[in-house]
């Protein structure tokens, strides 16, 4: 980078939360804590069998929510960086965890849903959580059981907040992503749209994943995003 960015977009992946303790998905197999993605991601899924994506989500809530897991210096850095930047910044992440706001990031959005949420199927209004749930826990709104489900994209559907993202990649001149692997679109393809601005592009990844990034980092979250953003200030 040869002048400093104005306005930068962050991408966040499961990779970024990986040294927290939360497993990333392994689209090599198709396994995401050892279900077939399809079982327990896609709205065909939770039709076929909601008690056991109602399980794997309340697994994962449970494991967010206990003590061992906490933000990482890679979320912390990021949150460091927003409040020291004074250009624009937004953070885009995949993740359904909430380790970026609990690390103290605020201009962020989650384009894969949040474990924390649940909406109803009727009246779409979504509602903060943090028990578990059966197919025959009530809606908060209309009652009925069975009409809430994880606020979470599945495989299939369209992932939140696209206009606000794609605006902003559109007018940044850095775009940087943490800890993907690529495989999911449409996230996968914002490099691409961050280039209509000549945005430069940058990968940092614990591997190497073939996408075509202007720079590529390679290492730990937690010790390549710090060094990373700390070096931007400068
Ligand atoms: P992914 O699992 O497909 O890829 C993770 C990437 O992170 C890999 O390229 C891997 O090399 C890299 N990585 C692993 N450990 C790392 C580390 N310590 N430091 C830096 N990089 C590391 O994840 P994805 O691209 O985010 O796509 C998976 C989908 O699964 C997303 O849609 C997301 O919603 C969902 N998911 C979310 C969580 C979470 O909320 N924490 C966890 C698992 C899956």
């Amino acid at each position: 980078m040869h002048t400093a960015p104005n306005s930068i977009v962050v991408l966040t992946g499961a990779g970024i939360s990986a040294e927290s303790g939360i497993e990333t998905f392994r689209a090599a197999d198709g396994l995401w804590a050892n279900h077939p993605v399809e079982e327990v991601a896609s709205p065909q899924g939770f039709k076929r069998n909601p008690q056991l994506v109602y399980e794997f989500y309340n697994q994962r809530r449970r494991q967010l929510m206990s003590e061992e897991i906490r933000p990482n210096p890679a979320h912390s850095a990021l949150a460091k960086f927003e409040h020291d930047f004074a250009g624009s910044f937004l953070l885009v992440t995949q993740n359904i965890d909430n380790l970026h706001e609990r690390a103290g990031s605020e201009n962020l959005l989650h384009m894969h849903g949040e474990l924390l949420k649940m909406r109803c199927q009727n009246s779409q209004m979504v509602f903060d959580i943090s028990e578990d749930f059966s197919f025959d826990t009530p809606c908060r709104c209309c009652h009925s059981p069975g009409n809430l489900r994880p606020h979470i994209v599945w495989f299939g559907e369209m992932p939140m907040h696209m206009n606000r993202i794609n605006e902003a990649l559109e007018r940044c001149d850095l775009f940087v992503a943490i800890g993907t692997s690529g495989n999911v679109y449409p996230a996968a393809g914002f490099y691409q749209t961050a280039r209509v601005n000549s945005a430069q592009t940058v990968e940092l990844n614990l591997d190497k994943t073939g996408s075509g990034f202007d720079q590529h980092i390679y290492g730990k979250a937690t010790e390549i995003v710090p060094a990373y953003f700390a070096k931007l200030l400068l």
